[in-house]
């Protein structure tokens, strides 16, 4: 036998039955975005490097070391995506659809980040995300920490999760912050470790961000860039916090809340969770309102905010065991010749398109009814549907619960189509 091929490290295929919980959680993601007005935006996987360099900014683990570039064959440098908000401003500026507009975009999918891969972090990923374009104020900071928080609820993990916030100011409270940090990180050099030091003068904030847990005391420590806010970043911060706990949205400050990525200003915040261990923030979201202009577009202010899939997978299946994982087949149908697999061609054609929701499987591959019978079995189906040479006969299909203990029914096209409307809409 050849050998096999196996997967990329860290690139992981999904399967079914755990494929139905994806399923499901991106039906609640999509159902509530629409809710709240957004629409979807698609971009490609692929862009130029320069593109996240100029975004992401160039001293950030992303840039110095996780990027998936390559030269094409035109000697171009593209990059594999690693997140989407530059992706998403770049494709709405080249459209033109940010200019004297208000956007509410959403969009989905997998990014690429070469980290050393473990549970809940991996070298392909998936995002669900969010970002608002045009709306400058502390408004539409709450609506969308509302929405997160509404997805979570109804993914059934809310409680397994914190809000944690935290405002990062303007550029310009931010630098004269800066020079605080390096002189209280300069204090303390021993402490720190090689990749700090490499930081300190180039992008000392990035130091608060460390997943290492010997700096965390050092950082704990750090002075607190909250206590430097400007006025406007300080009372657009209090104002968020105001309409959250009128929405009765449970948070926590958290000073030292950084995120990963140059471009963030004002609001950041991160649900995160004690059930993953080291990779605890399921969502992570904050305001950009330089990036636009950054990219060559007009000051544009936006917020955007990032689910990641494999997380919220992840903490689905801690939370309630009981998800549904099986393929919620409702029936199978076997036929035991040509002429009756024809006919049940027709038939099960029909029932589909009748019934709404329907999952039906026609048996294909032959073999006596004893072993069709046992394949129906096999399939977690509910029903069996016979066309045998009685039911041909008679032009009627046959219908038997394969997991309560009825009586066999033997029912026309039109009854057995509405005799499953009526099971699916019970359910
Ligand atoms: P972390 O601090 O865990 O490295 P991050 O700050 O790099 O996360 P973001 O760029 O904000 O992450 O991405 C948003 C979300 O995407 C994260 O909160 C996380 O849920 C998810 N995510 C990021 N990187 C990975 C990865 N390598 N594998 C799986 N999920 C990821
Ligand atoms: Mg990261």
């Amino acid at each position: 036998m050849a050998e096999m091929i196996q997967a990329v490290r860290g690139m992981n295929d999904i399967l079914p039955p755990e494929t139905h919980l994806w399923l499901y959680a991106e039906y609640i993601f999509r159902r509530v975005l629409l809710s709240y007005g957004y629409q979807e935006i698609r971009f490609p996987i692929v862009e130029r490097t320069e593109l996240f360099k100029r975004s992401i900014g160039e001293i950030t683990d992303i840039v110095e070391k996780e990027m998936y570039t390559f030269l094409d064959r035109n000697q171009e440098t593209l990059t594999l995506r690693p997140e989407g908000t530059a992706c998403c401003v770049r494709a709405a500026l080249e459209h033109g659809i940010l200019h004297n507009q208000i956007q509410r975009l959403w969009y989905s999918g997998p990014f690429f980040r070469h980290e050393r891969p473990q549970k809940g972090r991996y070298r392909q990923f998936h995002q669900f995300s969010a970002e608002v374009f045009g709306l400058p104020g502390p408004d539409i900071d709450a609506e969308i920490i509302l929405m997160s928080a509404s997805i979570l609820d109804k993914l059934g993990i809310k409680s397994f999760t914190t809000l944690q916030l935290n405002s990062l100011g303007t550029p310009a409270s931010r630098s004269e912050y800066r020079h605080q940090l390096i002189r209280y990180l300069n204090e303390n050099k021993n402490s720190l470790d090689e990749e700090s030091v490499r930081r300190l003068h180039k992008n000392p904030l990035r130091i608060l961000d460390s997943k290492n847990p010997d700096m965390k005391k050092l950082i704990a420590h750090a002075p607190k860039l909250l206590n430097h806010l400007d006025n406007e970043s300080l009372s657009h911060f209090e104002r968020l916090q105001e309409y959250l706990a009128h929405a009765g949205v449970n948070f926590e400050i958290n000073p030292c809340l950084v995120r990963g990525l140059d471009y963030y200003t004002k609001t950041v915040f991160e649900w995160v969770t004690d059930k993953l261990g080291a990779q605890g923030t399921v969502c992570a979201g904050g305001r950009y309102d330089g990036l636009v202009e950054q990219l060559g577009g007009k000051a544009t202010p936006a917020i955007g905010l990032s689910f990641g899939m494999e997380r919220t997978i992840l903490l689905m299946q801690q939370g309630n065991k009981n998800h549904k994982t099986e393929n919620g087949l409702h029936a199978y149908l076997i036929t035991d010749s040509e002429d009756a697999f024809a006919t049940g061609l027709k038939s099960a054609s029909y029932l589909r398109t009748k019934v709404p929701g329907l999952k039906l499987i026609q048996h294909c591959g032959g073999g006596s009814l004893k072993n069709q019978f046992k394949k129906a079995d096999k399939s977690g189906a509910q029903y069996a549907l016979i066309i045998g040479e009685h039911e041909m006969k008679t032009r009627s299909i046959s219908l038997k619960n394969l997991r309560e203990n009825i009586p066999q029914q033997s029912l026309y096209l039109d009854e057995l189509a509405e005799y499953f409307k009526l099971k699916i809409s019970k359910k």
